[in-house]
């Protein structure tokens, strides 16, 4: 247990730079905007170099601007708006891009901004090699490989642009190293953790059970281990009379961003966040959670589910497979998440045995509450 929670604190440290950080950000978010990327000498001729380290001081910058000073309520107190914010890392980033990470950290309130998630990835780590490729006069590639625990090695992209005499960050993206197939399966999404907007698990896989549904769809996808386990859930079920159907496994990140804004837009985006993820905060994105429900509830995802002879057979058995009920019944105050007998997530065999014995959450057994 105590090892456990050693590797994930750090991965977790890993994934936010950014978080560690708050106090350093106030006197920085003052300074100008003169960047390291325009010529050295101070005089603008023509276009400014563009190094790798100036493109990682660019970086560091951006995202230390991004991550600001909040009081105890969370709310930041040098900027009242998103648009404030994006207008000032607009000296560091196009503003579509600053849009993007401004978006995914912060929400407005009653004329406040408010930090909603404190863990952000800075994507070119400090301490791995960065590889600059030319692609045109105004548009550099920055190429990075780097590791975290929680996704593994990835190689990361990031786009910069030279515009109104200086370089801007334009776009970032990240790609698992296909060769590693590396994914914790102890990891950590909730409303303070999420996953980048581009991480796409390796290896998604068809579970062999029963779907509500016939269609070829990427929600019937999980992740290898997890599917394997699935199946061999599923089977035992059957042995004991109970027929599952799984309803819902992968789901993108733009498809919780659909999904998301049809929530917010029905009742209203407060009520939607108690029972609907805000795109990267989903455990779907991640391949290890799939949404099972049963004939006798017309296949709905309902907490009546939880009463059902199928609800309690999963509630009883599912550990010994390696999954979670994910949200149960009193733990909203932990999870954020209101009871939802019907989503299982795969954590391994020895932490679901140990959650399920023990009445906890994934929080309480990581330590993170
Ligand atoms: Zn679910």
């Amino acid at each position: 247990m105590k090892s456990v929670r050693g590797i994930v604190l750090s991965s977790l440290l890993l994934l936010s730079g950014c978080a560690v950080a708050f106090s350093k950000n106030v006197g920085e978010s003052e300074q100008d905007s003169s960047l390291p990327v325009i010529a050295q000498d101070g005089e603008v001729v023509g276009i400014a170099e563009i190094s790798a380290t100036s493109v990682q001081e660019l970086v560091d910058q951006f995202y230390q601007n991004l991550v600001q000073e909040t009081d105890e309520y969370l709310v930041v107190k040098d900027f009242s708006s998103k648009e404030e914010l994006v207008n000032h890392l607009s000296k560091y980033a196009q503003r579509e891009f600053a849009e993007k990470q401004v978006n995914s950290l912060y929400e407005e309130e009653s004329g406040q901004l408010r930090l909603i998630a404190q863990e952000t990835k800075q994507p070119l780590q400090e301490t791995e090699e960065v590889t600059l490729n030319k692609i045109s006069d105004t548009e550099y590639v920055a190429t990075q490989g780097n590791e975290t625990d929680l996704l593994g090695v990835q190689t990361v992209e990031m786009v910069f642009v030279y515009e109104n005499n200086k370089w801007l960050i334009s776009d970032s993206k990240s790609y698992p190293d296909l060769a590693d197939d590396y994914m914790s399966t102890l990891a950590l999404i909730n409303k303070r953790y999420f996953l980048p907007s581009d991480y796409v698990p390796v290896e998604l896989v068809e579970p062999n059970v029963p779907f509500t549904f016939e269609e070829n769809l990427p929600k019937k996808l999980m992740v290898q281990e997890a599917a394997l386990a699935l199946e061999e859930l599923f089977s035992a079920a059957k042995k004991d009379g109970i027929d599952l159907l799984a309803v819902s496994g992968y789901r993108s990140y733009d498809d919780q961003t659909s999904i998301f804004a049809w929530n917010s837009n029905l009742h209203g985006e407060e009520e939607a966040n108690q029972f609907s993820a805000r795109p990267g905060h989903s455990e779907h994105q991640s391949g290890l959670a799939m949404d099972v429900s049963s004939k006798s509830v017309s296949y709905a995802l309902i907490e009546e589910f939880g009463e059902t002879m199928e609800g309690i057979w999963i509630a009883e058995h599912s550990a010994d497979y390696g999954f979670i009920i994910r949200y149960p019944e009193g733990k909203e105050e932990i999870t954020g998440y209101t009871y939802e007998p019907w989503h299982l997530r795969f954590v391994g065999k020895e932490a679901a045995k140990e959650i399920w014995r023990e009445e906890i959450t994934l929080e309480e057994y990581l330590g993170e509450m």
